[in-house]
C-alpha cells in the first residue's frame, strides 16, 4: 500500500517537473532590443516575457508565413 502511495507521489512530481519547464519556455526574459533591427522593444512588451522581435519584425515575420 505505501509502495502504490510513494509511486503516485513520483508520478506527481514527473508531472509538476514537466509542468515547470514547459511554463521555463514562456518565461525567457525578453530582449530589450529587437534582434532583427536592435530597434528598442517597448517596456509593455518584454513584459510579456520571450520577446525577441519588435512589433514591426514580428509583424513581418507573420506576414512571411
Ligand atoms: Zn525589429
Amino acid at each position: 500500500m505505501a509502495d502504490d502511495i510513494d509511486v503516485a507521489n513520483d508520478n506527481i512530481e514527473l508531472a509538476i517537473k514537466s509542468r515547470l519547464s514547459t511554463l521555463e519556455k514562456f518565461d525567457k526574459p525578453s530582449l530589450s532590443k529587437c534582434k532583427e533591427c536592435g530597434e528598442d522593444i517597448p517596456i509593455e512588451r518584454q513584459k510579456l516575457g520571450n520577446v525577441t522581435l519588435c512589433i514591426d519584425c514580428k509583424n513581418t515575420f507573420e506576414n512571411r508565413r
